[in-house]
């Protein structure tokens, strides 16, 4: 197993391959290249300078391989990639290969939240669409069929489907109800993740999404202080984070414990003490707190405004605190069943037990 200083690492300073699966610009907070390290799947920006590379199954600092790894790779390009749908839109605009073996699309590509004063600053929604990389809607049918193919040709263990946040008062949850009924329909064995913001009557909206088939649910935050939110999401800020905590709390009735995840960054600038105690509730509540680096990506705010990543240190000790916290209560990312937290691969929780 990778030792956490070394997957910390890893996320900040990237590594040298040639990764044929790379997830550009798009939703949330990552944007990299996806490797498998002795069976661990990572998502790694993929940096010309960092001192690690991946030659030939072995894993390199500078001139130095790793020792006690079992396979190192790049993740294959997958078969679906070089499929289309009938009306010639390719499955890859469609949906990409995360790790290796989920399947992930943003259903819709645009977000009421994308105005220069609204967006959160490490988010690219909006790029890999002006990109021309992928549509701006992917019909229920549409990714019925990628996943049905992806499920065949490539053997995907589950589909994370997110979505930019809709004007409406469910915020886009329906249509992603909509999607994963169609999906489950077509490959009712496959279990699907969605993530949204916390809509209105959310038991309800939540139920509707469990009917179509949906086995877990993301609602990400973020950042649990709200001076933060405002600062680094400023859109979502206006949803408070007692709504935040409604929409959890009716998520778990809903899908259940530890079913119900949310992305927390660190490097941020929230305070460390203060996030652990944040993801402390969250974990009591049966939410799987995601720990995820922040890292400036191509396309967003964050980067034309000089931001960097969290030192190794700072990351390395909230990872390790919030993993003990999820051990101790029994929950592992394994268990959400569908998700980021059961792929894992943006996150170091995955070495230290989380
Ligand atoms: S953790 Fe989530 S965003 Fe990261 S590679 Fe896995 S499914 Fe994709």
């Amino acid at each position: 197993m990778v030792d956490v200083t070394v997957r910390a690492d890893l996320a900040l300073r990237g590594v040298r391959v040639a990764a044929p699966v790379v997830r550009s610009k798009g939703a949330g907070p990552t944007d990299d290249g996806h490797v498998v390290v002795d069976g661990v799947a990572m998502a790694l920006p993929l940096a010309a300078d960092s001192p690690w590379s991946i030659v030939d199954g072995l894993l390199f600092h500078d001139e130095d391989p790793v020792d006690g790894l079992g396979m190192v790779a790049a993740v294959d390009r997958p078969a679906f990639y070089d499929l289309a749908t009938a009306e010639g839109v390719p499955y890859e605009q469609l949906a990409r290969l995360h790790g290796s073996t989920v399947l992930a699309t943003t259903v819709v590509q645009t977000c009421i939240r994308y105005g220069v004063d609204t967006r959160c600053r490490f988010c690219a929604i909006e790029e890999s669409l002006a990109a021309g990389s992928t549509t701006r809607v992917k019909t229920p049918a549409q990714l019925a069929e990628v996943a049905e193919a992806a499920v065949r040709l490539d053997g995907i263990t589950q589909l994370v489907m997110t979505s930019g946040t809709s004007a409406a008062a469910d915020r886009g949850a329906r249509y992603l109800a909509r999607c994963a009924g169609a999906v489950h329909e077509a490959v009712p064995h496959l279990p699907i993740q969605v993530q949204c913001e916390p809509p209105a009557d959310p038991f309800t909206v939540f139920r509707d999404l469990r009917d179509n088939g949906v086995t877990a649910i993301g609602i990400h935050i973020e950042a649990l202080d709200q001076a933060v939110r405002e600062r680094w999401t400023p859109g979502k800020a206006e949803v408070s984070i007692a709504e935040y905590e409604h929409a959890w709390q009716e998520a778990v009735r809903v899908f259940g414990w530890n079913r119900v995840s949310t992305y927390v960054l660190v490097g941020l600038g929230e305070d460390p003490d203060e996030l652990v105690a944040g993801c402390a509730r969250l974990v009591d509540m049966g939410v799987y707190p995601f720990v995820v680096p922040f890292r400036p990506i191509e396309g967003t705010l964050a980067v034309a405004e000089g931001a960097t990543a969290p030192s190794p240190d700072v990351l390395v000790d909230v990872t390790g605190r919030v993993a003990s916290l999820l051990q101790a209560a029994g929950m592992s990312g394994a268990d959400q069943g569908a998700g980021c937290a059961a792929c894992g691969a943006c996150s170091a929780l995955s070495v230290v037990g989380g």
